[in-house]
C-alpha cells in the first residue's frame, strides 16, 4: 500500500515547537487572515494553504492532540494517548518494539533494529534514527480525511448585475435589447455533476479504502485520506475541473416595456450563475441606462422641451406645431405669453411602464424670439407700437427698493 507525505505543523504556523498556546493562536490568526478563502476568492493555492494551517492549528491548539503529535510526530483520532505515550517511551528507551499498540496492524512488521539476527538492545542512536523516519513518514498522513469536503447538497447560484445602455427611443417605446454577460453555466459535459462516469477505484489505496504507513518497525493501517476509506473516487470532469460549472460569455436578450426609465432594474429570473448539485440558478439584474435626445429631455414620464415663438405669436396668441414623441402636435399659445413660460400638453409624455394606461405630459418652455428689424417699415410700426403701449415693465423693480 502506498504512503503519503509528512507535514510539519509547527513549521506551517511558523512557531517553535516550544510555542505557548497563545503564540500558536496568534500565529494561526495572522495566517488565517492572509489565506482565508473569503479574502482570496477562487485562489486554489490560498485555499490549500488555509486548509493546512487550519489543520495544524486544530492539532496544536488542542492540548491532548498536540501531546500525541509531539510524541509520535503525527496526529490521528485513532491513536489514544496511552499508545502515544508508550511509543514515546519506547523511542526514548532505544527503539524496542512497542508493547501495546491497540488498533494498529502489525501484519507487515519486519525487522528493523532489533529484528532477527540482531542482538537484543539496539545499537546506540537507533532511537533517534527511527524517530526521524517515523516522523517523516507519518506526519500529516491523516490530514486528507480531516479536510472538509465540498458540500454535496444543492447550492443556489449567485445573482448577477449588469448595466445595459439603450437609446432614448428604446426606453420610451420599449423593445428588445441585448447584453453581453459573463456567467457560470452548468457544465455541459458533466451536467453539473462535477465528475464523469460512475465512481471508480481510488488510485491512492487501489480500492481497499486503507493505506499503510511504515514507521520504524511498525506498520499502521489507516483509512485512505483520498477516498475517506470508501475505496472509490469520482473522476473530476475535465471540462469544469470538477467545479460543475463553466464560465461563459453569453448574449442575453431581454424585453423592455415601453416607458422604461433610466436606472430601472429589470430582473431576468434564472439568468444568473448556475446552481450546484441541482441548486436553482441565480437571477440576472439589468440596470437600464437610457440615452439622451437633442430635442427632448425626459424627466420620469414627462418630456420637456423648449419651443421658440415670435413676438406676434406671444402677444396675439396662436396655434403652433411642436414636436412630440408621437410626431407633430398643435400647441395653443395664449395671448400675452411670456418668454420662459411653461405650457403643459397633457398626456403627450411617456407611457408609464407599470401602468400602461397612464402617460406623462409634455412640458413646453416658451422662448420668445426677438426679431432683428432690417426694414424701415417694420421699425416704424414698432415705434408706433411703443407710443401706444407706454407701460414701463420696470416699475415693479423700483417699487420694491
Ligand atoms: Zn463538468
Ligand atoms: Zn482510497
Amino acid at each position: 500500500m502506498p504512503t503519503t507525505q509528512n507535514k510539519d505543523y509547527y513549521g506551517l504556523l511558523g512557531v517553535k515547537n516550544t510555542a505557548t498556546p497563545d503564540e500558536i493562536r496568534k500565529a494561526f490568526r495572522k495566517l488565517a487572515r492572509k489565506y482565508h478563502p473569503d479574502v482570496n476568492p477562487g485562489d486554489k493555492k490560498a485555499e490549500e494553504k488555509f486548509k493546512e494551517i487550519s489543520e495544524a492549528n486544530d492539532v496544536l491548539s488542542d492540548e491532548k492532540k498536540r501531546k500525541v503529535y509531539d510524541q509520535v510526530g503525527f496526529y490521528s483520532d485513532q491513536i489514544d494517548p496511552a499508545t502515544a505515550e508508550a511509543y514515546a517511551r519506547q523511542q526514548a528507551a532505544g527503539g524496542r518494539p512497542p508493547v501495546d499498540f491497540d488498533g494498529f496492524d502489525f501484519s507487515g512488521f519486519q525487522g528493523g533494529f532489533g529484528g532477527p539476527g540482531q542482538p537484543a538492545g539496539a545499537p546506540a542512536g537507533a532511537g533517534s534514527a527511527s524517530w526521524g523516519s517515523f516522523k517523516d513518514i507519518f506526519s500529516g498522513i491523516f490530514t486528507g480525511a480531516q479536510q472538509p469536503q465540498r458540500p454535496r447538497g444543492p447550492q443556489p447560484g449567485t445573482d448577477l448585475e449588469y448595466q445595459a445602455t439603450v437609446d432614448f427611443w428604446t426606453g420610451i417605446r420599449g423593445g428588445q435589447a441585448r447584453i453581453q454577460v459573463n456567467r457560470q453555466e452548468t457544465c455541459p459535459t458533466c451536467h453539473g455533476q462535477a465528475h464523469t462516469g460512475g465512481p471508480t477505484q481510488c488510485p491512492e489505496c487501489n480500492g481497499t479504502g486503507q493505506v499503510t504507513q511504515m514507521g520504524g518497525r511498525m506498520k499502521f493501517n489507516i483509512p485512505c485520506p483520498r477516498c475517506n476509506g470508501s475505496g472509490r473516487t469520482s473522476n473530476d470532469c475535465a471540462t469544469c475541473q470538477g467545479e460543475g460549472v463553466v464560465n461563459r460569455t453569453e448574449t442575453v436578450e431581454f424585453r423592455m416595456k415601453p416607458g422604461t426609465r433610466d436606472g430601472q432594474r429589470i430582473r431576468l429570473q434564472g439568468k444568473g450563475n448556475a446552481g450546484l448539485n441541482g441548486g436553482a440558478p441565480g437571477d440576472l439584474f439589468v440596470i437600464v441606462r437610457t440615452g439622451t435626445h437633442p430635442v427632448f429631455t425626459r424627466v420620469g414620464d414627462d418630456i420637456n422641451l423648449t419651443v421658440p415663438i415670435t413676438i406676434a405669436e406671444a402677444t396675439l396668441g396662436s396655434k403652433v406645431d411642436v414636436p412630440t414623441i408621437d410626431g407633430r402636435a398643435q400647441l395653443k399659445i395664449p395671448p400675452g405669453t411670456q418668454s420662459g413660460q411653461k405650457l403643459r400638453m397633457r398626456e403627450r409624455g411617456v407611457e408609464n411602464a407599470q401602468r400602461p394606461d397612464q402617460r406623462g405630459d409634455q412640458i413646453v418652455t416658451v422662448e420668445v424670439v426677438v426679431p432683428t428689424l432690417q426694414d424701415e417699415r417694420s421699425k416704424e410700426i414698432m415705434r408706433e407700437f411703443a407710443k401706444l403701449n407706454g407701460q414701463d415693465p420696470r416699475v415693479a423693480l423700483f417699487d420694491k427698493m
